[in-house]
């Protein structure tokens, strides 16, 4: 098993959905991340809060093997805060609030300990300063980007400087194809490999995930749920269970980034089935293993062996 750095936002978040709200609850992508990443490996956080930020959150965290050396707290500052508003079929929402607070100085600083990591998750933030963390990584760390349509828009450049680098681009569809600049998600997935990661994930949220790399192609469903209350955080805890599954396997072959694709798909499933971290706390390896292999009989059909009539 391998250490995960992870780096990104730690928020408090405000969240509507159809079926009910919550108000100033821990969230934030690096938070979702690791908490995801911690079932199957030893997250190495960084990030930045403010002096609101929860300390129960933390704790969370450093109980389950997380080290915490590079959160830094600002005393006196206010923590990131977004609040979103979800559509009837939580398929689409709307950013309300994005108070950037003490994230907005974000100057990411790996400690020591954190540098020779094998693996690392670079969760949506400015493409500088996904840059400025893969300086202090090692060449060979095995590293996954996420992005946002803003920083596609406006800042392009560096972003291609970012999927440059990177060993697997990790993004939604519509942000796909706003980046290919094409609507044919295949031809769009392509487009983006060309730019130079080795994969390409492309989340397509309740339809799953596809994996596109120079030497697979690979489609997984979401795990199917009775009840999603929130799908906030979604995103970046498949991102934390597929990196936390390479990480505990330490090995990236095609097998296993199909493997990681299930993993982050049965973490992020729990994830959404409360606000904040409630699903993913309550979340057991056992029932990981459950859901997984629950997966596998969901895709699995046999062979079709038809003689000509
Ligand atoms: P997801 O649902 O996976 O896209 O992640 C939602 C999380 O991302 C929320 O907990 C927010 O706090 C966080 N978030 C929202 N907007 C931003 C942003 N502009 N930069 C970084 N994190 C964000």
């Amino acid at each position: 098993m391998s250490d995960v750095v992870i780096v990104g936002s730690m928020a408090l978040d405000s969240v509507k959905t159809p079926f009910g709200s919550a108000d100033h609850v821990v969230g934030g992508a690096a938070i979702y991340a690791s908490v995801a990443a911690s079932l199957l490996a030893a997250p190495q956080v960084v990030g930045v809060v403010g002096e609101d930020f929860p300390e129960d959150a933390l704790e969370l965290l450093a109980s389950r093997g997380a080290n915490l050396e590079g959160v830094e707290r600002v005393s006196g500052g206010k923590s990131f805060y977004w609040s979103g508003v979800y559509d009837y079929d939580l398929a689409s929402r709307e950013s309300l609030v994005t108070d950037l607070n003490v994230f907005a100085d974000f100057n990411p600083v790996l400690p020591e300990s954190y540098r020779e990591s094998r693996y690392c998750f670079l969760a949506n933030i400015q493409p500088q300063v996904q840059l400025a963390v893969l300086e202090q990584l090692n060449e060979t760390c095995f590293v996954m980007c996420d992005t946002m349509d803003y920083w596609i828009e406006s800042e392009r450049d560096a972003l291609g400087e970012v999927l440059a680098r990177v060993d697997l681009a990790l993004l939604n569809d519509a942000e796909v194809r706003q980046l290919a600049g094409t609507p044919n998600l295949g031809q769009a997935a392509e487009i983006v490999l060309e730019m130079g990661p080795h994969a390409v994930v492309v989340k397509k949220g309740e339809y799953g995930a596809t994996l596109v790399s120079h030497d697979d192609f690979f489609t997984i469903p979401s795990y199917p749920l009775p009840n999603v209350v929130d799908p906030t955080g979604a995103g970046d805890s498949f991102a934390g269970g597929m990196i936390g599954l390479l990480a505990r396997e330490d090995d990236c072959c095609s097998m296993n980034l199909r493997r990681a694709m299930a993993s982050g798909t049965v973490i992020a499933s729990a994830a959404i089935e409360d606000f904040s971290l409630g699903g993913l706390r309550r979340l057991e390896l056992d029932e990981v293993v459950r859901r997984y292999a629950t997966l596998r009989e969901i895709v699995w059909f046999e062979a079709l062996e038809l003689e000509a009539l």
